[in-house]
This record gives structure tokens, C-alpha cells and sequence, in this order.
């Protein structure tokens, strides 16, 4: 019997994750079929999980905390960090995972000898990750441009635009805020990127498809950058592994997923 699978999301309508999970469907004959949801209402995504007879789904913005409390067990790190963006039905419960993190950290996997890291923003994409970071052993300082988020981070050093003292070199300086998605702003003063910026080895985008104003920025300087493609590749190729139990490996779900990036 065929599956079915979707996006949870609002907005869902630009999402590449249809088209990434359907090519590997079908290139890998798995039987199933991947659509979009666009939920307004996050506390309804459990009812509507089981109203619409979904085997998995992908929870984008802004429900991914209402994700986490959708599920009946969660994966350690899904419940470390609290939000969920990939769910499996396994006789009638919900297994929730955060496979956002696990994405992102693969992605950055082919930068060598980065110790430091400078995250610019402090939302929901920056928390999951920040935690994979220092788990797998870098050190992570939180720059934000307000204070409130910041709270959340107790393990961290952290800043605000205002507090911000660059004392240390920085190897990796990542955009994870969402300046320059849908308007041309940097996500810091250009002071504190001008400084930040020259010793770095790399600076990364969390943004995708798209060259934004950091990654423009960070080039002026020549140094390596990426955007937030590989990020978004990964992360589904981690959750379609969920979806069809572990049943392909990750380089023949990459192989036919990467498609979605060159339609
Ligand atoms: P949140 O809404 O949770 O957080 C937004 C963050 O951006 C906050 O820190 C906010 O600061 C900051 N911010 C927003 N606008 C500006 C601005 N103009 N200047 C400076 N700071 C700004 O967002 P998410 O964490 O969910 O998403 C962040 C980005 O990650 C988005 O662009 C999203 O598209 C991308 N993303 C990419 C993925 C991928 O697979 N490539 C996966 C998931 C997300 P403040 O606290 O001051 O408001």
C-alpha cells in the first residue's frame, strides 16, 4: 500500500522538500508519496497526523515546538534540544527527531581545522544546532541583535550587537538569522562583520538558493562560503531514512534527493 508523507508548515507553498523526497521515492521504487500541508493552527498537528493516515511528516516553521509535544517518544537529542522536524507513525504512536542539527553538522563536516564558531542569530534553527555543536566538541559563541533569546543559551557565551567584544579569532562565522531571506539586510553591524570576518576561515549561510548579503559580504574578503542547500539535503536525506526504516543507505538517498537542487 502506498504511503503517505508531508510538510507541516506555514508558509509550506515554496518548500523543496516534496520534490526531494518524491525523486527519491521514485528513484529508489519505495511506494510512497510526499505532499504539503499548510497548518495554521501547530496544536492541531497530531489530530490532523492521524485524521489524514500520514506515515511521516516533515514540521517546518513555525511548529516545530508544538511537534515536540505532538509525539509519543522522542530521540534523545529531539528531546535535549526541544523541537522536532521530522516525525515516523510506528504502529499508531509518534516518534519525534530533530534531523535539522544532524544536517547541518554533515554539511560543515568538509571545512577542516574549525575549532571556533560565531553564530550570528539565536532562534529556533540556532538553538538545535548550537547543541550539536558543543556536543561534537567545538566551541559555539551566540552574537544577537537582541538580548531576549539569549536567555536560553545558559551553556554559551553570548552577546548583543551592543556587548559584542571580538577578543578571540573566530574560524567559522555562521548567518543564522533570517536577514537577507526575503529582504537585502546584513544580519549584523557592518563593524562587527568587517572584524569578525578577516580571520575566519569559512562563513556560512543557514539561507538557501539564494547569495545574500552575508555570503556577498564574506566573499569580499574571499573566503570559502556555502549556503544552506547542503543543510536542507541532508537533513531530508537523515529524516527519508526514518521514513522508510532504515531500509537505503545515506549515499543512495543523497544520490537521487540532490536532484531536487538542479530542477
Ligand atoms: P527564528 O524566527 O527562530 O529566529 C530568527 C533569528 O534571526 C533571531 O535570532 C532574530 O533576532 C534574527 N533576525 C531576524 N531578522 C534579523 C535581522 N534583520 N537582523 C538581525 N537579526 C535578525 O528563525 P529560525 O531559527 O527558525 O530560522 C533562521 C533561518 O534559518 C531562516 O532564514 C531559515 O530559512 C533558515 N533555515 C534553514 C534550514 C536549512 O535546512 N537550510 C533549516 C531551518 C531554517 P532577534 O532575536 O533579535 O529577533
Amino acid at each position: 500500500m502506498k504511503q503517505l508523507f508531508t510538510i507541516f508548515g506555514n508558509p509550506v507553498s515554496h518548500s523543496k522538500s516534496p520534490l526531494m523526497h518524491n525523486l527519491s521515492f521514485k528513484g529508489l521504487n519505495y511506494n510512497g508519496c510526499y505532499t504539503r500541508y499548510r497548518l495554521e493552527d501547530g496544536s492541531k498537528l497530531r489530530d490532523k497526523f492521524f485524521e489524514l493516515n500520514i506515515a511521516g511528516a516533515n514540521i517546518t516553521v513555525p511548529h516545530k515546538e508544538e511537534a515536540f509535544r505532538a509525539c509519543d517518544y522522542l530521540d534523545e537529542f529531539a528531546k535535549k534540544v526541544g523541537a522536532v522536524n521530522t516525525i515516523v507513525k510506528r504502529d499508531g504512536k509518534l516518534y519525534g527527531y530533530n534531523t535539522d542539527a544532524l544536517g547541518f553538522l554533515k554539511a560543515i563536516e568538509e571545512f577542516k581545522d574549525i575549532k571556533r564558531v560565531l553564530f550570528l542569530g539565536a532562534g529556533g534553527t540556532a538553538q538545535s544546532t548550537s547543541t550539536i555543536l558543543k556536543d561534537a566538541g567545538y566551541s559555539v559563541t551566540i552574537l544577537n541583535r537582541s538580548a531576549k533569546r539569549l536567555e536560553q543559551y545558559k551553556e554559551f557565551e553570548t552577546y548583543t550587537f551592543q556587548s559584542f567584544k571580538n577578543i578571540k579569532k573566530y574560524d567559522l562565522i555562521v548567518n543564522m538569522t533570517s536577514a537577507g531571506l526575503e529582504d537585502n539586510s546584513l544580519p549584523c553591524p557592518i563593524e562587527i562583520l568587517d572584524s569578525v570576518i578577516k580571520d575566519a576561515k569559512a562563513c556560512i549561510d543557514v539561507i538557501y538558493g539564494k547569495e545574500t548579503p552575508f555570503l556577498k559580504f564574506a566573499k569580499k574578503y574571499n573566503k570559502s562560503t556555502k549556503d544552506g542547500s547542503d543543510m536542507l539535503l541532508y537533513q531530508g536525506v537523515i529524516a527519508f531514512g526514518h521514513f522508510t526504516n532504515n531500509k537505503f543507505s545515506f549515499k543512495e538517498i543523497e544520490n537521487y534527493m540532490k536532484k531536487a537542487f538542479y530542477i
